[in-house]
Parts: C-alpha cells; structure tokens; sequence
C-alpha cells in the first residue's frame, strides 16, 4: 500500500494509490475520519483495522478515486515533527569515495554516525530544489532509504524494530559540500532550504519483506549516478533503531535517513555537482522515483 500527501481542488489531504497506480483514493472518505487529512496525524492513530479496511478497499476497486494526473503530489509528510535523523557514511563504498573530502577517519568506526537535518518544509516529487549558488557552487545529492517510525519507543531492541516502523520511502539529502568543510559541523550544509526531499509515496511495511534488500539508484539528467542495495547498508535498518532509540525516545511520524551509497558528485574527479536546470531522479526499487528539477 502507497501512501501520499497531495493537493486536489485546493485542498491539501492523504490518500492511497490504487494498484495499478493510476488513481489516488482520499483516506478520510473510504475511513470516513475527517482527522485523516494529516499524514502525522493518521501515521500516529492509524489502527490495523483501518490498514486492513484500506487494503481491501484497494483489492476490490470499489472506490472511483481521483486520477494521479488531476492531483499535485506533495512530500507525504510536509512539517515532521522533529529534525530529521540522518546516519552518515553506512555504506562501505561511500566511505571509500568520503574518506577522500572529509577529514574524519571513517573507516574504523564502530558506531553509526548521526547527524540531523532542519527542515520548515519538505519538499516533494516534481517541487524544485534552490541551488543557493550564491552561497555554495558544490550542490550534491544523496539518494537514500528513508524509514518512517510508526509507533513511539524508547530502548528498543534489536528483534523488535520492525514493530516500530510505519512504511519507507525515498529520501534526496541534498547537501551543500564547500559549507560541509567550512563548519566543523554539517547541521547547516545539510539544512538549506529546499534541500530535504522526501516521496514519492510511503510504502506500508506490510508490502516489504523484512530486513529490505532493494535496489537503489540516482540520476543526473538521465545518467546513472549512484547505484547499490539496501542490503549493504553496514548498521542496518534494526540495528540503527535499536542503537539511536537507547535513551531517545522515537515518535510515529519520525523519519529516519539511513545513508547513501557511493556516486555522489563530490566523489567524482573532478567532482561533478548539480547545476540549474538539471533534472535529479532517485529510485529505490518498489517504491518509486523521487524527480527534481534545481533551479
Ligand atoms: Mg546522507
């Protein structure tokens, strides 16, 4: 099941793509729970009852929907709740390629590295990322595994994370790299507006065969960039649950960034990073394609 946020006769609201992907069926009218317009707030109170309600609704297309063409698709989630949770360098061949622009000694590491984004607004497919050259020429992409917390926990442990988990999506951690080396630290080379990119849809965890091997790959105008498998994340999708919730509590609605594989245009020589007018694609196989224009 595929969940998103979109924009229909003015009216901002969530709904669920039909199977063959053509049409987009409103939460709150098959539910019938006006509070169904926020995807915080459905994330947060959904019950499996509704999922199930959901999911036969969507088997047995008794529901007309509207045409994906008629609706403008947002980030399923707009305004989180907190920063976004981001683990850097988690895979192998990222390391590799980042070892070369950051001073840090990355490869003996023992533990997940965090750091986090701020984002007023994330963005959505086909809305446009500010490239801000004024302030940084080094504009780069990441695509990476977005996981989306479905219930709130605190110590949880490794065989339970699951449990906690709503869905996953595509997340673009767009980055500024010259302000990433001029700070000590990356919270503002990561957080310029614009530059946190989740979507297209949230996938239900129910569709993903647990742990998540996809494949997973960006684009620059068509060109393949990045292009590896979640299954090579090195803390896995457990693990980091189970690692960052020892002492914090994780809420429904939190987003979890897990990393990006090598191929990002800073890992390039001489390093090849985004410009106007480019075209961003990033896919996770089973999820979808995220698409943005800079500009
Ligand atoms: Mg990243």
């Amino acid at each position: 099941m595929k969940f998103l946020t979109f924009i229909h006769e003015g009216k901002e609201q969530i709904g669920v793509l039909s199977l063959d992907e053509k049409k987009v069926l409103r939460i709150s009218r098959i539910i019938g729970h006006e509070r169904y317009l926020d995807m915080n707030r459905f994330i947060e109170e959904v019950t499996d009852t509704d999922i199930e309600i959901l999911s036969q609704v969507l088997v047995n297309e008794r529901n007309v929907g509207v045409p994906v063409e008629e609706v403008m698709m947002r980030s399923p989630i707009i305004r989180p709740k907190h920063d976004i949770i981001c683990v850097g360098v988690n895979y192998a061949s990222h390391i590799r390629e980042s070892s070369m622009f950051l001073r840090d000694d990355l490869e003996n590491r023992e533990k997940p590295v965090y750091f986090s984004k701020r984002t007023t607004r994330i963005i959505g497919n086909d809305e446009d990322i500010r490239a801000f050259s004024d302030i940084d020429e080094e504009l780069d992409y990441e695509v990476e595994l977005a996981v989306i917390i479905g219930k709130r926990g605190i110590d949880i442990p490794k065989e339970k994370a699951e449990e906690y988990i709503f869905g996953y999506s595509i997340f673009n951690d767009v980055s500024a790299r010259k302000l990433q080396t001029e700070h000590l630290q990356w919270y503002k080379s990561k957080s310029l507006d614009t530059h946190s990119i989740l979507g297209p849809v949230i996938v239900h965890k129910s569709a993903l065969k647990f742990p998540i091997k996809l494949d997973i790959m960006s684009r620059v105008n068509g060109e393949k960039r990045q292009e590896s498998n979640t299954e090579l994340l090195m803390n896995d999708i457990s693990a980091i649950i189970s690692d960052f919730s020892r002492g914090i509590t994780l809420e429904p609605g939190d987003i979890i960034a897990t990393g990006t594989p090598a191929g990002v245009g800073k890992g390039f020589n001489p390093p090849r990073f985004m410009r106007k007018g480019d075209i961003v694609e990033c896919e996770i196989e089973g999820i979808g394609i995220l698409r943005n224009r800079v500009i």
